[in-house]
């Protein structure tokens, strides 16, 4: 089955369940998930899903059913990875900045923890001693990812406890007798270069040797996928390679096999998902024809938070002659999806299909504006599947309580 929806069925989709939709491909979501199990067949590798990129209920059940765990960085992930049949100890529970009840409710439950602060690891220590193994996120000071707002590993960064500080990890591990079996880190998104994961691997072997009971290195996520036509993917084949021959390597020196872990979200759900609009005027002003859509950042805020691209199509008129756009939303405030973008003659009317949608997509829109959040569809198995409706009038009204 193709992995690609055609034009045709995207247009089908948006006529049945009208626009702006959000339709994820679960074939997609399959290929991708096999390439990386392919790319580390020589590794022990597990991967967990990281569901703050797309967060329905049906995409949960669905990682699920191919075998992924669940990366979640909130008690509530946690409980939704619950929802949709994960075990604890397939889910992995990273937060940051979160209150200590947390992290204990997550232990409660039975997750895998990571914790990312002196301060908590310290009153974990304290309390839960040599009870229970828990993972600790480092911050190796690599400078990874596509921007510095989606990088997280370098020396700015709120995520982490620093490399330099193991000292006095081991204080507290040495003193509360805390048992350490995993060890990880993330450097951020959109890393298309292997040896930034590499470079990382290299600092977690250098710490690993610190930690007696370690089964496995995390390395995070941060898996590039292609977004515009010329762009680049990680090469996940070449690093599959690499990070096999390294724990192979260190297995021969140290006589431990451990797991390495990977919390791919983007790399699973991105090229999946679809974003589908409708143009409700062209606009032709002194210096550009404005391209004004039913959606806004409200419903797809990458391109205005992070300079994402997002490729765009007219999906009514793909034959049309091509024109240089400017594609804006609907939204009071400069909301611009794209500059200078050839189309193919846009209409009033017409559907644009935006790619690469499933990850952040759906899960960072608001209601900004009074409007309605869009429709999601799952197109699964030839069959299209409504997995969450379209907002109502009375979803904006929910929990607000009139008094005056
Ligand atoms: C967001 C996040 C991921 C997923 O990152 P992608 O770039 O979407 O693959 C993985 N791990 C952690 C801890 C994260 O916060």
């Amino acid at each position: 089955m193709s992995e690609k929806l055609t034009h045709k069925q995207l247009i089908g989709l948006a006529n049945e369940f009208g626009t702006p939709l959000y339709v994820y491909h679960a074939e997609k979501i399959k290929a991708q998930f096999e390439i990386l199990q392919h790319a580390f067949k020589s590794t022990n590798a597990r991967f967990f899903y990281a569901c703050k990129a797309l967060s329905n209920i049906n995409i949960l059940k669905y990682m699920h059913q191919l075998g992924a765990g669940l990366d979640c960085v909130s008690i509530n992930e946690v409980k939704l990875g619950l929802g949709a049949g994960f075990l604890p100890e397939n889910i992995l529970f990273t937060p940051n900045s979160v209150d200590f009840s947390e992290i204990q409710e997550a232990k409660e439950i039975g997750v895998n923890l990571n914790i990312d602060n002196i301060s908590i690891l310290e009153q974990f220590g304290n309390r839960y001693g040599n009870t229970y193994s828990i993972c600790i996120r480092f911050n190796p000071h690599i400078m990874g990812g596509g921007n510095y707002k989606i990088s997280t590993g370098h020396i700015d960064s709120k995520f982490g406890i620093s490399v330099h500080q193991m000292r006095h990890i081991e204080r507290i591990v040495k003193s509360t007798k805390l048992k350490v079996k995993g060890i990880h880190m993330h450097t951020g998104s959109d890393i298309k270069d292997v040896s930034v994961f590499l470079q990382g691997l290299e600092v977690m072997f250098d710490l690993a040797r610190h930690f007696p009971d370690l089964s496995f290195i995390d390395l995070g996520s941060g898996f590039k996928v292609p977004y515009d036509h010329d762009d680049v993917t990680t090469d996940v084949e070449l690093l599959g390679k690499k990070v096999g021959e390294a724990f192979h390597q260190y297995e021969k020196e140290t006589g431990n096999k451990i797991e390495v872990w990977f919390e791919p979200g983007k790399y699973l759900v991105s090229e999946a998902g679809y974003f589908i609009v409708k143009a409700n005027v062209i606009k032709q002003t002194t210096a550009t024809v404005f391209v004004g859509v039913n959606s806004g950042f409200n419903h797809l805020i990458r391109p205005m938070f992070y300079e994402a691209y997002h490729h765009i199509e007219n999906i009514s008129n793909p034959k049309g002659s091509e024109r240089i756009y400017t594609v804006v939303g609907n939204i009071c405030e400069t909301d611009t999806f794209a500059w200078d973008r050839k189309l193919n003659d846009v209409k009033e009317g017409d559907y644009l299909v935006f790619y690469n949608a499933g990850a952040y997509g759906f899960e960072m829109s608001s209601n900004y504006n009074s409007r309605f959040k869009p429709a999601e569809v799952l197109f699964k198995d030839g069959k299209t599947l409504l997995i969450r409706k379209r907002e109502q009038f009375e979803d904006l009204f929910r929990n607000q309580i009139e008094v005056i």
